[in-house]
């Protein structure tokens, strides 16, 4: 970041000598913020309401900018290690095939990782609390629910109830990195502005290969009714696993959706109708498209899910959590460093809402509209706008350094 006075830290303030940095959540986002702060000294505590690594089949995309960050942090080669490399993507049709491929070996020039990684969120955040515990000045502490909080101009008190009772934690600052439900957010009273989409999305895994059938790792089907998302991710050896996502009804009944026939009946739609596809795995969310009206109160800041929610047409919730993370630990060490006063934190505020409006949801809310619109002639125009953009050297590029998200990136830097 160029926005801070950097160098190494030579001056510890009194908040980085005694006080942790307590980050409510250990998902993805808290612990990657909580490893970031560790590596360079900070006494970080980091309450989790599971007992363990939570291990649901959510987040698998990693884009090339968060792939350079997670490696400047020690773990970026753990990660490409236990990931599959997806370089190109589709766009499809549902009836007619293949609309547009990109290839982000375009944009070599522009990132060491050309790819996407897919990879499931759950083993980043293995990999990244392995690499916590070796830290003596970070704390994970499991089953410890976050339950309040007061901040004043000295620190945060965070209060935390566990098995064995209630505990308040006294922290120099608070990160809410609790996810979507985020008590930080409630407590702090922040809008959490956006909408709810009136359809559900069924996921489902299955370990038949798409690549017989001319799928890339990664591909998207435009249809008015079927419209679905395609990613591969890591499964006992190649060619790993297809994780699919379909648009549901709100209506339609959740034991319905999830009974064999129905989920059959979707995958036999693209694929063969007359094959038995393995599903070992399907369940069904609500999508949102929501920001939180600030990202900083105080002593307290939002990161991840806590702060914006987006449907995952594009793979952005994760990478811009993970984004958010980053950015915030710069800004923090910087206070705690005594390089910067704590009005840094309100640019934090500026540049991660900013982009994540600009950016993460503009780009997620236009890839849906793009797969499910219904009137053919607007449907046949976008397709032909994508087939045109792959198709042009330049315009490949500029789409790909959109949705690749190196481009939010920059823009991030560029606010003050
Ligand atoms: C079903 C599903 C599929 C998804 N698919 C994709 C996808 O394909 N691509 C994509 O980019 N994104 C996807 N997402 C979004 C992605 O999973 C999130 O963006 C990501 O998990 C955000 O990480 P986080 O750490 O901010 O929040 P979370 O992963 O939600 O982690 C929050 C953590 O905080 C803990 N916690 C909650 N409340 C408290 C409390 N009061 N005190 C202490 N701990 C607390 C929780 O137990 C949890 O471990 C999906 C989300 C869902 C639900």
């Amino acid at each position: 970041m160029k926005d801070i006075p950097g160098g190494p830290p030579t001056l510890m303030s009194k908040d980085m000598e005694q006080k942790p940095v307590v980050i409510a959540g250990g998902g993805p986002v808290g612990l990657v913020a909580a490893l970031a702060l560790a590596e360079k000294g900070v006494q970080v505590v980091l309450l989790e309401s599971a007992n363990d690594i939570p291990r649901d089949l959510r987040a698998g995309t990693f884009h090339p900018p968060t792939v350079e960050m997670l490696d400047r942090l020690s773990i970026g080669a753990e990660l490409l290690a236990q990931g599959i490399k997806v370089p190109e993507w589709q766009i499809r049709d549902r009836r007619t095939g293949v609309v547009a491929q990109f290839d982000l070996g375009v944009i070599a020039d522009q990132t060491p990782y050309p790819f996407r990684l897919h990879c499931e969120q759950h083993k980043l955040s293995q990999i990244a609390f392995a690499a916590l515990s070796r830290y003596p000045n970070a704390r994970v502490l499991f089953g410890h629910k976050c339950t309040g909080f007061t901040h004043d101009a000295d620190g945060v008190t965070v209060r935390a109830a566990s098995h064995d009772g209630h505990t308040e934690i006294r922290g120099s600052y608070l990160i809410g990195a609790d996810g979507a439900h985020s008590i930080v957010r409630k407590t702090l009273d922040i809008e959490f502005e956006g909408f709810t989409w009136p359809q559900r999305f069924l996921v489902f895994a299955t370990t038949y290969d798409l690549r017989e059938q001319g799928f890339t790792g990664n591909a998207y089907i435009a249809d008015p009714d079927e419209w679905c998302a395609i990613f591969v991710q890591p499964h006992e050896g190649p060619p790993g696993i297809y994780r699919i996502a379909f648009p549901i009804t709100s209506e339609m009944d959740d034991q319905e959706v999830l009974s064999e026939r129905f989920v059959q009946s979707r995958i036999q739609g693209f694929l063969s109708p007359d094959m038995e596809y393995d599903i070992p795995y399907k369940s069904v969310y609500r999508v949102h498209q929501r920001v939180a009206k600030t990202f900083r109160v105080g002593r307290v800041m939002l990161a991840g899910d806590a702060a914006h929610v987006n449907n995952p047409l594009g793979g952005m919730g994760l990478n811009s959590g993970i984004h958010d993370a980053m950015n915030l630990v710069d800004k923090l060490l910087a206070v705690l460093e005594q390089r910067s006063d704590d009005s840094v934190l309100d640019l934090y505020d500026r540049q991660r809402r900013l982009t994540n409006i600009e950016y993460v949801q503009a780009i997620t809310i236009r890839n849906k509209n793009l797969l499910e619109e219904r009137d053919p002639g607007v449907r046949a125009q976008r397709l032909d706008e994508m087939r045109q953009t792959a198709a042009d050297p330049e315009q490949h590029r500029a789409f790909l350094l959109n949705s690749s998200m190196i481009n939010s990136i920059r823009r991030a830097e560029e606010i003050r």
